[in-house]
């Protein structure tokens, strides 16, 4: 299957108004996904823009996407600045919001500054690549093109947008259930989520083994409010989904756990799950392997033999368990004994490495979990 190449932004509407028109340049935040809060010109040529939380506490992971416009070429200085945190990622720009590259910066404390050209062009600057809504819906639809994959509605978020599903149903019982984004500006690990589940669906001779007797369920997207909102990691509720996991007072992660419950009402099992972030390194957050879970090695063996397959990278396996504090991957192993683990990737590892990786994870996921020995998992 070929990547479909993600598509463009959609127009909604409910943007709060621009008050960053300035005579000469104007920084836009019109858009699915921007975020930019306050701008202020310093000088001639001079912007300062300042990144606020949607609410505090939270992680530091100040989010912004905006598009900077003049009416004539001319070289401009913008300052970022973060209240309530420090910058967490390096600034990309774009000519047409899809083709990233680093632009180059400098940082003291919790000001950022870089130069630009600027003209009646718009130049797109972004923490991450932008990925929307609009983008995850287009590619599961491509997907769904195929006949035993389907996108459907999950259910909504807590401002009634779609939160979709993608499946893939055999005749088997087994279920290995994939999440993304529940923290909005974890944009690598969403480029790892693609090819992941792409590599997972796809027609090769071991993709269709697996689906004999494992069934997939995709929920790419959990926290679309935040994506929209451009949120630095909460919902719309200013809850951290991925701490909502125990009281279930969030419809984003209700939704997911009411359709697991209804999965295995029907007789269906739960064997595996893949949470996708991203963090500053490349890690695996998994459970300990004398936590309980049925196969207690299963997840060792997958990522010891990918580590295998990658002699100038290290597979950082990170078990751990945290009852108390609702995280996805603590719940889907309690409630189901079976494996579950938080696949994070660095904000800044390089881009083909997170797809060329993501690949051998997924092809090696299912070889391990059609060969692995039923009890132990090794
Ligand atoms: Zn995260």
């Amino acid at each position: 299957m070929k990547r479909i190449l993600l598509v463009g932004l959609c127009a909604l509407s409910s943007f709060a108004t621009l008050a960053c028109d300035f005579p000469e340049v104007k920084f836009q935040h019109d858009f699915a996904a921007a975020r930019l809060d306050e701008c202020k010109q310093l000088n001639d040529s001079t912007y300062q823009l300042t990144l606020i939380p949607e609410n505090t506490p939270i992680n530091d992971s100040p989010w912004y996407a905006f598009k900077v416009i003049a009416d004539k070429p001319a070289e401009i200085k913008v300052v970022m600045k973060v209240v309530d945190g420090t910058h967490r990622y390096p600034p990309k720009v774009s000519q047409d919001g899809h083709n990233w590259q680093l632009q180059k910066y400098r940082l003291r404390k919790n000001k950022m500054s870089f130069h630009l050209s600027v003209s009646d062009n718009p130049t797109w600057i972004s923490g991450q690549e932008i990925l929307t809504n609009d983008q995850y819906y287009q590619w599961g639809k491509y997907l769904a093109q195929q006949q035993h994959i389907s996108q459907e509605v999950l259910g909504n978020s807590t401002q009634k947008r779609p939160i979709y599903k993608i499946e893939t149903k055999g005749e088997g019982k087994d279920w290995l259930v994939i999440l993304g984004r529940q923290h909005p500006p974890e944009v690598t690990g969403a480029l790892a989520i693609f090819p992941f589940t792409e590599t997972l669906l796809s027609e090769s001779k071991l993709a269709q083994k697996f689906r004999k007797q494992f069934n997939v369920l995709v929920v790419p997207n959990l926290n679309p409010d935040g994506v929209q909102l451009g949120n630095w990691r909460h919902n719309a509720n200013g809850i951290d989904l991925n701490r909502s996991w125990k009281k279930f007072d969030q419809i984003e992660s209700k939704h997911v756990d009411d359709y697991l419950t209804e999965l295995v009402g029907e007789n269906q099992k739960m064997r595996m799950a893949v949470d996708f972030h991203s963090t500053n390194k490349d890690i695996f957050y998994t459970m300990p392997s004398d936590y309980g879970m049925n196969q207690p090695y299963l997840v060792e063996t997958w990522l010891n033999s990918l580590d295998k397959q990658y002699p100038d990278f290290t597979v950082i396996q990170k078990p751990g368990n945290n009852p108390g504090k609702g995280v996805f991957k603590q719940y889907f192993t309690d409630k189901y004994k079976a494996h579950a683990i938080t696949y994070e990737m660095g904000d800044n590892t390089d881009r083909k490495f997170i797809n060329t990786l993501a690949v051998s994870a997924a092809n090696t996921l299912m070889t391990t979990l059609l060969n692995s020995d039923p009890v132990t998992g090794k």
